[in-house]
């Protein structure tokens, strides 16, 4: 039939896990059909996620850290802010990844089809373009859909004043009073832009704090700038009612320590957490099982149906680019008969702001929770010589160690660059480092990441840049 193709294997949505799997499968071999709604490739991450959010965040860092400079003899003028050339910028960044991507997928000839997937049976797609409908047949399928921000119940997400992480990206304008709904990863960086592009700043967050998951000493730094920069910072409350008005503004009601106050926004973030995007795969007609619509997946990234893997976003949390690339690699290794398992002892969480906050495997949070037994070593920045240089000596790196056998079992890093420095930590316990291991690598001076194996000799005490008394 004219409209019937065949992939060995086929992959839904081309974000960083659904390419990383198709190029994998490519490489190894395979005739591979990689197929995404948008036009363009690259997910979320590259068109309306990870990239954009930094291009942006780069910025209005160097913003702030020009004004910093006044405090070092240096005084610019207040910043002049073309918003149509920061979007065309971000814009660029996100053109120049999205050509890059397709030119990989020509070279290693996957085929690309732009469309809306849906499943016929367990080895049958229909694929809506704008031209035709198209029966795809497969072998194997790794589906890579990935996720859409959630919205709060009784809002209008079509709402002009409303913005969803996607829209805020837009910059479309720079809304004198923002509410950013949710104090979580995405609303504080997008948060901080707005903020520093000129904006007053509210952040309401249900919960007690603010990054729920990361401990409470690595986000200090963050929360006292935080604090400075934005108008107001409301935790354990909750937003009840958002009626927009005839001009566009927004009455939103917040409901704090039993009381309920209504103020007027120019636009509300929201940022509440995100949904798989099961919903448009017509996954029924699979015999795939669901857990509140994401895709449970072995270790091999298989579903309960042997020929059908899942990866990324749509397998839950936490949804995160490198884990979405590394579990498609595995799928891709899987699906053409290598021996491959996603068996990682960590996966990095990073918040881009400024200051960043990075930390990966074990916290001290779920240390107690699950009275696991640790020993921590702390390097304050304070006694950092290029901490000290570039006015980030509120930063911090502490790793918790395994009293017994001394390996690193966890690290939380707060201060510029940590979102790099972590990539240390990861090797380290990927590779079973124990402490010694990285008190006696060299590390360059002066760098920040020299505080990494600062933390580890506070933990053999062996450290000259501090004095600790001993116990
Ligand atoms: P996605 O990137 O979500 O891609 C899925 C693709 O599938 C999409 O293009 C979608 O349109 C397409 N699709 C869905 N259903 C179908 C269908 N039925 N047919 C065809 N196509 C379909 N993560 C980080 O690690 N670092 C960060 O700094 C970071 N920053 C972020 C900032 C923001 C504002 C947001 C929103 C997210 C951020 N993330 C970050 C998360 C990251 O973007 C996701 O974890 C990652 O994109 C997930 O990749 P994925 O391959 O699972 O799917």
């Amino acid at each position: 039939m004219k409209n019937n193709i065949h992939g060995d294997i086929v992959v839904i949505g081309a974000g960083p896990g659904g390419y990383a799997a198709a190029f994998r499968a490519a490489d190894l071999g395979k005739n591979v059909i990689l197929i995404d709604r948008d036009s363009e490739l690259g997910g979320v991450c590259l068109n309306r996620g990870c990239i954009p959010s930094k291009a942006l965040l780069h910025i209005t860092k160097v913003m702030d850290d020009a004004a910093s400079l006044s405090r070092m003899g240096v005084t610019y003028d207040k910043p002049k802010i073309d918003i149509n050339a920061i979007r065309a910028h971000k814009d660029s960044i996100v053109k120049q990844l999205n050509t890059g991507i397709a030119q990989m997928a020509k070279a290693r000839k996957v085929k690309t089809i732009n469309g809306l997937a849906r499943f016929i049976s367990n080895d049958q797609l229909s694929v809506k373009t704008n031209k035709e409908d198209i029966v795809v047949t497969f072998d194997k399928c790794i589906i890579a859909s990935g996720s859409s921000s959630t919205m709060i119940p009784g809002v209008d997400p079509d709402h002009p004043s409303i913005l969803t992480s996607r829209t805020a990206l837009d910059l479309v304008d720079i809304p004198k009073d923002l509410l950013v709904i949710g104090g979580g990863v995405i609303g504080l960086e997008l948060g901080q832009v707005y903020a520093t592009l000129g904006s007053n700043v509210s952040v309401v967050e249900f919960l007690p704090n603010l990054i729920p998951g990361a401990d409470k000493d690595i986000l200090r730094p963050l929360l006292r700038k935080l604090k400075k920069q934005f108008k107001s910072i409301m935790t354990s409350s909750k937003v009840t009612k958002v009626e927009p008005h005839k001009n566009g503004k927004l009455d939103i009601s917040i409901e704090s320590n039993g009381k309920t106050e209504t103020k007027t926004f120019d636009k509300a973030l929201v940022a509440v957490g995100r949904k798989p995007n099961t919903d448009l795969l017509n996954i029924e007609s699979t015999d795939i099982k669901t857990n509140n619509g994401f895709l449970d997946v072995d270790v091999y990234q298989k579903t309960n149906v042997e020929n059908i893997f899942a990866i990324g976003d749509i397998c839950g949390n936490p949804m995160l680019a490198h884990r979405a690339t590394h579990q498609g690699k595995v799928a891709a290794e899987v699906a053409c008969g290598h021996s491959a398992a996603f068996d990682v002892c960590a996966i990095p969480s990073v918040v881009y702001t400024d200051p960043e906050v990075a930390w990966a495997g074990l916290t001290e949070l779920e240390a107690k929770e699950k009275e696991i037994s640790f020993e921590k070593a702390e390097f304050p920045w304070a006694a950092s010589g290029r901490a000290i240089a570039i006015g980030a000596n509120q930063g911090k790196t502490k790793l918790l160690i395994d009293p017994e056998t001394k390996q690193i079992l966890g690290v939380g890093i707060v201060g510029p660059g940590a979102g790099d420095i972590i990539s240390e930590g990861m090797l380290a316990m990927e590779m079973g480092s124990d402490a010694e291991d990285v008190s006696l690598t060299v590390h360059p001076h002066p760098t920040l990441g020299e505080t990494f194996g600062m933390a580890a000799e506070v933990f053999e005490g062996t450290i000259t840049d501090l004095y600790v008394p001993k116990k």
